[in-house]
């Protein structure tokens, strides 16, 4: 089975939640920006500085920051496999991975889009800020984070369907029944 491989998905499609469950499976680390920039924050760095408001506003942070961030991560000796999670979210980021990936001869194997309709993607935000305490999930930054998915995420789907890469899988129902498409996807 591919061991290198990329969640896309709008916020709230359970992508960080199927990354846990593949990288279980696989051995390979997960490797989500999202988490990475909310430990630099918490830590006070130059790079939490660096990406702190924009990430209160649900914009993106810059693809300097994040492509640096992510870089460092993937250059890691233990990143012959990682399922990615949140990166890349834009072209930039996509053309900045590839280039990365092939320098070290890392190649993406398989890109998995995980598609979830919008009125279910708001209820499962909104849910999730009742439960937890991502200063990011307030009704404003939701309908931010939707938008920018759209614009700027969304046309990345395309991007590895003409790289011959992509798996669609429907990301309605519970954690097991997605989990279960997904493996059906990458099995294929
Ligand atoms: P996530 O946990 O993946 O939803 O990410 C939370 C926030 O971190 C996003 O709303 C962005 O502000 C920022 N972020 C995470 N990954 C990226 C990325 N690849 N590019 C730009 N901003 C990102």
């Amino acid at each position: 089975m591919a061991r290198r491989l990329l969640l896309l998905g709008p916020p709230g499609a359970g992508k960080g939640t199927q990354a846990q469950r593949l990288v279980a499976k696989l051995g390979v680390p997960q490797i989500s920006t999202g988490d990475m920039l909310r430990a630099a924050v918490a830590a006070c760095s130059e790079v939490g500085r660096q990406a702190q408001s924009y990430m209160d506003r649900g914009e993106l942070v810059p693809d300097a920051v994040v492509i640096g961030v992510a870089e460092e991560r993937l250059r890691q000796d233990d990143a012959t496999g990682f399922v990615l999670d949140g990166f890349p979210r834009t072209a930039a980021q996509a053309r900045a991975l590839d280039a990365l990936l092939q320098k070290l001869g890392r190649g993406l194997q398989r890109v998995v889009s995980i598609r979830v309709d919008d009125d279910e993607l708001v209820e499962r935000l909104l849910r999730r800020s009742r439960l937890e305490t991502r200063s990011d999930d307030t009704p404003e930054t939701i309908r931010n984070r939707m938008r920018v998915y759209r614009e700027q995420t969304a046309p990345l789907i395309e991007y590895y369907r003409e790289l011959g890469i992509l798996a669609e899988v429907d990301g309605r129902g519970g954690v097991e029944e997605v989990e279960r498409r997904i493996q059906e996807a990458l099995a294929a």
